[in-house]
């Protein structure tokens, strides 16, 4: 800890600092930038078939694509959507994006249209690549939207229907030459979309520099803090689409050389047989995967004992959880990281992975990444705090975000003029260095996960013709950690059921957005400058 004065405490990692983060090069350069030394070796393996491409394959398949990409007239600085599942074509396209400077941006495919063309508008995407499963849903959308301004290209990567393009078509080409283009550290290269500490989604600008400095924080140097090797399998569950295992999983194993086994979606039993199938040595889990892992009778069955490391992230892990998940996989080294996708995404990650492990406490975070700072501030003065005090986390290092695109008033509000990110969680630092997260001060709500944005929900409610005014809080909940529930005033002389918001939200919401109760009130409680006091309703809420 640097302990200057009272007032600026900064906490620092417990490993040595890398001397030379090589974060002046493209993302592509860095992540297969050790490829010569494991390039036949398995780098994507597709769970499902087998099939495998090995490091040279994926390096050289990616090439082929930045080169289809730039034929459909894709430029630097051109936004791509990936609508897919985890798949080969997500890792492949992602990379061949980086190769011309354009922007990859991921939404979930179970979306529902309204969803996907939000984020397409506010992304400014210039085509979608997907699966022919999910066409009909944007064709309802109308694929040849006139809002759009102009038809964009959908590409399919299985048998595409009339209208879209086959992926196949991107790396049919002879032309091998990658169009040369001067990409800097703080271009773009990934834009996932996240509520952030307050409102709705907002484009993410990860760039070069974030992405490179994130992934070597994790992986590089002499003791990294996410001590992959390449005779690793990483078990890819968790959905690319979300920065966690873009971040974590896929950029951090192709720098490292490990393999990827890529699975479309979770389902405890197909789980278990890749596990055992692949001989799975590092497992990047969320809580509610840790519960499956932990409870289900199934797990017996299979060999789980390559399993040398899990990984629980996105959100709080209970103790009992952590202590279920030991006893079902004795021999692995189990372990906490802390991200925000603002944060590039990780603040911090347990030492237990470290070359020279660190022994961490139950419910640790682990300790800041290297060559980051993080300081807790009291949410009132905004004074730093020193050990064991909870306050507001603070993050700050060449990782983080460079902004929100196009808007420079949330960025203001999330970033501050010395630098520091504002993350709307309340944790502490303990005598070990370690990070523990109590709460959370902003408005997001989790899902098992997932964003659950309460401002995008309460827009949808207010657009209901009988609905006045509207909020939305988090209840907590076993399963899923929490779901949304909404408290709702009603124009006067309307009369509305709770089934009938309830329908009226899901029909234009993804599964886990879903309201899961509706509380009709005569007002909803909010500060003078307008603000809603949603602590004041979460303490409505009844205690389970
Ligand atoms: P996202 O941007 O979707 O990754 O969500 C980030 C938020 O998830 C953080 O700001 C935290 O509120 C929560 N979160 C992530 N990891 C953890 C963790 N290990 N423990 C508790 N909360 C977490």
């Amino acid at each position: 800890v640097d302990d200057n004065s009272s007032r600026n405490v900064v906490f620092r990692s417990k490993l040595p600092d890398l001397p030379n983060i090589p974060n002046h090069i493209p993302l592509h350069t860095y992540c297969f930038e050790n490829l010569p030394l494991f390039s036949e070796k398995p780098c994507l393996v597709v769970g499902s078939n087998g099939t495998t491409y090995t490091f040279s394959q994926t390096y050289l398949l990616s090439r082929k694509i930045a080169v289809g990409l730039s034929t459909l007239g894709i430029s630097k600085g051109d936004v791509i959507m990936l609508l897919l599942q985890n798949c080969a074509e997500f890792a492949l396209t992602f990379m061949a994006a980086s190769m011309i400077g354009a922007v990859t941006t991921a939404a979930n495919p179970f979306y529902t249209a309204g969803e996907i063309f939000k984020q397409f508008n506010s992304s400014n995407s210039k085509m979608i690549i997907t699966q022919s499963q999910y066409v009909d849903k944007l064709r309802d959308h109308g694929v040849h939207n006139p809002k759009m301004g102009q038809d964009f290209p959908v590409i399919t990567i299985d048998d595409p229907p009339e209208e879209c393009l086959h992926f196949s078509m991107l790396f049919r080409t002879n032309e091998h030459k990658i169009p040369s283009v001067r990409i800097d550290p703080d271009d773009a290269v990934a834009l996932p979309f996240s509520s952030g500490t307050t409102g709705l989604p907002k484009g993410v600008i990860l760039t070069h520099k974030s992405l490179i400095t994130s992934v070597a924080q994790q992986v590089d140097g002499e003791n990294p803090n996410l001590y992959l090797k390449h005779e690793d399998v990483v078990l890819c569950v968790l959905p690319l689409f979300h920065i966690y295992s873009l971040n974590s999983v896929l950029l951090c194993s192709l720098r490292a050389g490990a393999s990827v086994v890529l699975m479309p979606k979770f389902e405890i039993r197909s789980l278990l047989e890749l596990i055992q199938r692949y001989r799975v040595t590092v497992a990047a889990v969320v809580p509610p995967l840790v519960l499956a892992l932990a409870k289900n009778p199934m797990v017996g069955s299979y060999d789980l004992s390559s399993i040398r490391v899990v990984l629980s992230g996105a959100a709080p892990l209970g103790k009992e959880l952590e202590d279920g998940l030991r006893s079902r996989v004795p021999q692995a080294i189990f372990g906490q990281g802390y991200g925000m996708t603002e944060a590039g995404p990780v603040l911090s990650m347990s030492a237990a992975f470290a070359k020279q492990p660190f022994p961490t406490k139950s419910g640790s975070c682990g300790s800041v990444v290297r060559n980051a700072e993080l300081k807790v501030i009291d949410p009132n003065t905004h004074l730093s705090l020193g050990y064991n005090q909870p306050g507001e986390i603070c993050i700050r290092g060449p990782q983080i975000m460079k902004g929100y695109l196009n808007d420079a008033k949330s960025t203001a509000a999330t970033i501050d003029e010395q630098g520091w990110l504002h993350t709307g969680d309340i944790g502490y630092v303990d005598h070990d260095e370690e990070v523990f997260i109590v709460d959370r001060v902003k408005e997001l709500i989790k899902f098992k996960g997932f964003q659950v944005p309460p401002a995008e929900l309460e827009d949808l409610l207010v657009s209901h013709p009988c609905i006045e005014d509207a909020a939305v809080v988090p209840q907590k909940d076993n399963a899923a950690g929490e779901v949304p529930v909404a408290f709702v005033v009603l124009l006067s002389g309307m009369e509305l059921t709770q089934e009938a918001v309830k329908d009226y939200i899901a029909k234009q919401v993804v599964f886990y957005k879903r309201l899961h109760k509706v509380y009709f009130v005569t007002s909803i409680p909010k500060s003078p400058s307008g603000k809603i006091l949603r602590k004041d309703l979460r303490a409505k809420l009844p205690s389970t």
